[in-house]
């Protein structure tokens, strides 16, 4: 596992780097925000430990950069903040910029070990959940303004809405009623960028180009990819609430 350091400050420097290094770790240092997205950009790294302040750019705004970059990759690098203060705001403001989990500082040794022991193993972060399909909450709500409570709200409607919507797909289908299931995969399609669901937007791609074509046949097995997709990134919506 390769990791990233953005520390600024040296005593933390050398504890963070000397611990890595103890456990085996390859880790390269960042000193500031800035120097961390650049190495971020040309390495191939497995995680980040991001301090938030520090000079050039902070770890709240780096962190946020390699998130919007990342929509674009469609990938998702675990950053865990190094924080001085644990305040209960800090939770809420690592989240909103896209960071997966967080340490206080002073670093408790055996915190940071069990935390990248966990990324590690489980290649899943700490604080929310991820699959192939769908944006962590934190990413979810940074595209909504860093409002977590709005993004909690828009997925409970999406919850409430699919189902419903998988059954109109079901009696277009039916009625062979071409136009109407264009319709439905456009607007659904609509609703997923929300969720990042870059693989379920292109099933309902797929789905609005059988539909064009009126070819039944394919239209019948492009649905059934749609509903299962649906359904998993459901369940994973699910887990997050
Ligand atoms: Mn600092």
């Amino acid at each position: 596992m390769k990791i990233l350091l953005a520390e600024d400050n040296l005593v933390n420097q050398k504890v963070a780097m000397g611990l890595l290094d103890r456990w085996g770790y390859e880790a390269d240092l960042a000193p500031n925000g800035l120097e961390a997205l650049n190495l971020w950009r040309s390495h191939d790294y497995d995680l980040i430990l991001m301090d938030l302040q520090m000079p050039k750019m902070s770890g709240f705004e780096c962190a946020r950069a390699i998130r919007l970059e990342e929509l674009a990759k469609g990938s998702h690098i675990p950053i865990v903040a190094l924080t001085a203060h644990a305040m209960r705001g800090d939770r809420e403001r690592c989240l909103n910029a896209g960071m997966d989990a967080y340490v206080p500082k002073p670093i408790n040794p055996e915190e940071l070990k069990q935390i990248l022991e966990e990324f590690h193993v489980h290649k899943s972060p700490r604080l929310v959940k991820q699959t192939k399909f769908a944006y962590s909450l934190a990413e979810i709500a940074s595209h909504l303004g860093g409002d977590l409570d709005l993004a909690k709200d828009v997925i409970r409607v999406f919850l409430k809405e699919y189902p419903k919507e998988l059954s109109k797909f079901q009696q277009s289908y039916e009625k062979k009623d071409f136009e109407q299931i264009k319709q439905l995969a456009f607007r659904l399609k609509g609703g997923l960028v929300y969720f990042g669901a870059e693989e379920i937007q292109a099933s309902a791609a797929l789905v609005e180009t059988k539909a064009k074509e009126a070819n039944l046949e394919e239209l019948k097995a492009a649905l059934k990819e749609l509903q299962s997709h649906l359904e998993e990134l459901g369940a994973y919506l699910r887990s997050l609430q």
